[in-house]
């Protein structure tokens, strides 16, 4: 573990540092990848100083895959120096108990990847979306439980409104379990957070890491000359290749001249960008290759924008 390679950032207002580049486990590290393939990506990880693995019940293929491969990667020697998360809520078995945030469902699926992990805890379990059906009351008093129980050190939601996100934070606090981080979706195509959840955060202390930075690849020079075989879009399960759209493809055009003048490319800017907001504590990237993951780990080496490089980055998404 390279601890020098990139900085760790303090997750909101609580005493927990994570590195500024996390890896997330929902796409290549279920079935249908081979374990040599699977454990490259997570030893380059460790390498580049990634402390932080972010994953949920479902990922896979098949759900819950993903969290048994983990169990197989990480070393046992390792487990207290990185920082391991689920998530439960989407469905994960048939019948009402398999799904939502009830008390009845939470508990159930995370001492089911507890075993699939093979650990005792998680360091952050998350709500992974909001479920109005449920009272707020009912969802944070289990997460306080699964703390005071043992099953996670900390506890974040993920998905939730701003409103939601305060109203948590506020009971979360009554029961002395801090709300540690939202993961909130964030890249140069989807600035929603910048209108109101980011200043709830703040206000709250709450960490923030964001999802999907790179749009799932299409902030990045993968389809600038078609689909590769071997790419998301190419996969169609969750980005399908409508979203390669001329527009895009413009953008990223138009992103890559200033990428170049910083000596970056458009992933490496990308991330930077995301990052230049000290309220989000780091970018949560997915890899297809261990030169992926290194690539975008050297964003790292260039945060800084100018005020004309910002304007000049909002200007192109205008066009
Ligand atoms: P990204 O936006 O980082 O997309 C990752 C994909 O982009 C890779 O699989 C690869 O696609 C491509 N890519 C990455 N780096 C490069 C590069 N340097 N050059 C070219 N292409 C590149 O993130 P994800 O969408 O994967 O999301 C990251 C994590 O966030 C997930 O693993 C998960 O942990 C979390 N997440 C959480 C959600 C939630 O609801 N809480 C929802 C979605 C994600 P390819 O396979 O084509 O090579």
């Amino acid at each position: 573990m390279d601890y020098e390679r990139q900085p760790y950032r303090r997750c909101g207002r609580s005493g927990l540092l994570l590195p500024a580049v996390s890896l997330g486990l929902w796409h290549n590290f279920g079935g249908g990848k081979s374990l040599d393939s699977q454990r490259a990506i997570f030893n380059k990880a460790l390498d580049l100083g990634i402390t932080h693995f972010d994953i949920a019940d479902r990922y896979g293929p098949p759900f819950g895959a993903a969290e048994a491969t983990f169990n197989r990667l990480l070393p046992r020697s390792l487990r207290d120096e990185v920082v391991v998360t689920t998530k439960g809520s989407n469905p994960m078995w048939d019948g009402p108990y398999g799904k939502g945030n009830s008390r009845k469902h939470l508990l159930a699926t995370l001492d089911r990847s507890l075993a699939r992990l093979g650990l005792d805890f998680v360091d952050i379990f998350y709500l992974h979306r909001d479920d109005e059906e449920t009272p707020l009351e009912e969802q944070v008093a289990t997460l306080d439980y699964m703390v005071r129980t043992g099953r996670t050190l900390y506890v974040g939601v993920s998905n939730f409104s701003p409103e939601r996100t305060a109203q948590a934070a506020r009971l979360l606090r009554e029961l002395g379990t801090p709300l540690l981080i939202h993961q909130p979706s964030y890249s140069l195509l989807n600035r929603k957070i910048e209108h109101g959840l980011l200043g709830v955060l703040e206000q709250e202390g709450v960490g923030c890491v964001v999802y999907s930075p790179l749009a799932q690849g299409l902030l990045t020079d993968r389809y600038l000359d078609g689909i590769p075989a071997d790419s998301r879009a190419a996969e169609a399960r969750f980005l399908t290749p409508d979203r390669v759209t001329p527009e895009v493809l413009a953008f990223v055009r138009s992103l890559s001249e200033l990428a170049a003048s910083r000596g970056q490319t458009v992933a490496q800017l990308s991330l930077a960008w995301a990052l230049r907001d000290p309220r989000v504590t780091s970018v949560l990237v997915g890899a297809s290759s261990p030169e992926q993951l290194e690539a975008n780990v050297a964003a790292v080496d260039r945060l800084d924008f100018t005020d004309d490089e910002l304007a000049a980055i909002d200007r192109a998404a205008k066009e």
